[in-house]
């Protein structure tokens, strides 16, 4: 997907802002809902109990008014009934408008009915009261107290139907809300999950392309210019990466154009350096007539000079042509502690100069498949700067041992140590790093790159460990010829 890193982001904050959009319109949804419970809770239920309260007081009202007027015939008891009766029937009617379940209606019109009952009694009653006539007063004095039990009874059922109306309903809202809080926790698990999962894939896709781009600049830094990167998305680090392959192809050219001209370089001087070192010689050895001893001292100094140069311009020559894979290795079977042997005697004078110990614990090994003369030169190379950056009286430790299918070698100085950031450089021709002490070693600084190429052409491999001011130890491995 070639999405720029702009878009990226922005997809995953909108997924981001969408879920949290989506828990929080499902919460007030739910809110919503509680909220209307509520209010009905309040607004009907609550009130159906109050006008039953109410309703229940003016029937009793009315019913001690009417009992009064009986005994005492006051109209005014009687006036005080109708009134109560009035109220009853007021209160009634605006009961039935808050009446929120068919139950609680139906109760209200059997009151309604049985009330209209209780008035007629209580009306027919003063009617004969008036006319002075004896008329069943126990007959209408117990079927208003029936009737008026009966709506007392009724209201009392209309209690209890709003009382569990409300019981009913807050036991809704606490299951819901048992529900709500079961699926949020679902949700925002989810959420947070898909988040999750889109955060780090996102991420990935920013992290994976940087990773590679920092992978190789520190090839490059190294010196490793080979492989292109291959960076298809986001787009601005796809341009990014082709231009590191543009730069690496750049420095490539440019240091072939190097590698050919020290090779070029190398070639044109040893005819003249060896024409120099033949025709001091010949001086040397009196052709050119008698020569005094100033002159002798003179012209060795010449052919000291010649062979050193001879040497480097040979070793230029020979790490050239490893580069460019055209040198030639003999291969053969053999013995390590022999070669190791042969490379200390060489450097003996050195360490006796300086007063350093060599230990060598190479003992009797498996053979290697060599090319002697190289693996020689990787001895003296690497013996070599063990001497050279050891201080006097320092000591030296060479040891192998067998692992796996190879043998791994170890040379190990308690001399000035390299800075860890170094530990790669120094591979690379032309290092040299500059020590603790800030002093600058003597040298061409391309022994280990020479050491890399020989170590690498026999399928081993090279690398070193060193802590400041307390030595360095150097590895190779060699395959076992077996
Ligand atoms: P040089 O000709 O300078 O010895 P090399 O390629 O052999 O070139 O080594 C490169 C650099 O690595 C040296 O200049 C030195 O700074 C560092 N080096 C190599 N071997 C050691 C060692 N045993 N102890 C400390 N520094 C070392």
């Amino acid at each position: 997907m070639r999405l720029s890193i702009f878009a990226r982001l922005s997809i995953s904050y909108l997924i981001l802002f969408s879920t949290l959009a989506g828990i929080s319109l499902y919460f007030i949804y739910h809110l919503d809902q509680f909220n209307k419970i509520t209010r009905s809770i309040i607004l009907n239920d609550t009130s159906i109990l109050k006008y039953s309260n109410q309703l229940t007081d003016a029937l009793l009202s009315a019913s001690r008014n009417d009992r009064k007027y009986v005994i005492l015939k006051d109209e005014k008891l009687y006036e005080n009934c109708l009134k109560a009766g009035n109220e009853f029937n007021d209160l009634l009617n605006d009961a039935l408008t808050k009446a929120n379940s068919e139950e609680i209606v139906q109760f209200f019109h059997t009151i309604k009915v049985q009330h209209q009952n209780f008035m007629g009694l209580v009306n027919t009653e003063q009617k004969l009261i008036k006319t002075a006539k004896p008329y069943p007063t126990n007959w209408y004095a117990e079927e208003k107290k029936k009737t008026a039990d009966n709506i007392i009874r009724q209201l009392k059922k209309t209690r209890i139907a709003s009382e569990l109306n409300i019981f009913n309903k807050i036991f809704t809202m606490s299951e819901s809300g048992d529900t709500a809080k079961k699926i949020s926790i679902m949700i925002s698990l989810f959420a947070l999950s898909a988040c999750l999962i889109i955060a780090f894939v996102i991420t990935r896709s920013i992290k994976k392309p940087l990773d590679m781009m920092k992978k190789k600049t520190i090839d490059i830094s190294q010196g490793n210019l080979k492989g292109d990167l291959d960076i298809t998305s986001p787009p601005v680090m796809a341009e990014l990466a082709s231009a590191i392959n543009r730069m690496c192809h750049k420095l490539q050219e440019v240091d072939d154009i190097k590698s050919d001209f020290f090779s070029d370089m190398s070639h044109e001087l040893r005819t003249p350096l060896t024409s120099i070192k033949e025709g001091t010689s010949m001086l040397l050895d009196g052709l050119g007539g008698e020569i005094t001893e100033k002159q002798k001292h003179i012209l060795s100094i010449v052919i000291q000079e010649s062979n050193r140069l001879i040497t480097l311009v040979n070793s230029l020559l020979d790490l050239s042509k490893m580069e460019a894979g055209m040198l030639k290795y003999q291969f053969k079977p053999q013995e390590l502690s022999g070669l190791v042997k042969v490379s200390l005697i060489s450097l003996a004078p050195l360490a006796e100069a300086k007063n350093i110990t060599i230990e060598n614990k190479v003992g009797t090994l498996p053979l290697v498949k060599v090319d002697q003369a190289r693996i020689l030169q990787v001895f003296r190379n690497l013996i070599g700067n063990a001497i050279k950056f050891t201080h006097e009286r320092g000591s030296i430790k060479i040891d192998a041992n067998v692992k796996g299918d190879a043998i791994e070698i170890e040379i190990c100085d308690n001399g000035i140590g390299i800075l860890k950031e170094d530990i790669e450089r120094i591979f690379l021709k032309f290092q040299q790093v500059t020590p603790a002490q800030g002093e600058r070693a003597k040298g061409t600084g391309f022994g280990l790159a020479t050491v890399k190429q020989i170590i690498l052409a026999h399928g081993g491999k090279v690398w070193a460990t060193s802590q400041i001011g307390e030595g360095s130890t150097f590895y190779i491995t060699l395959l076992l010829a077996a």
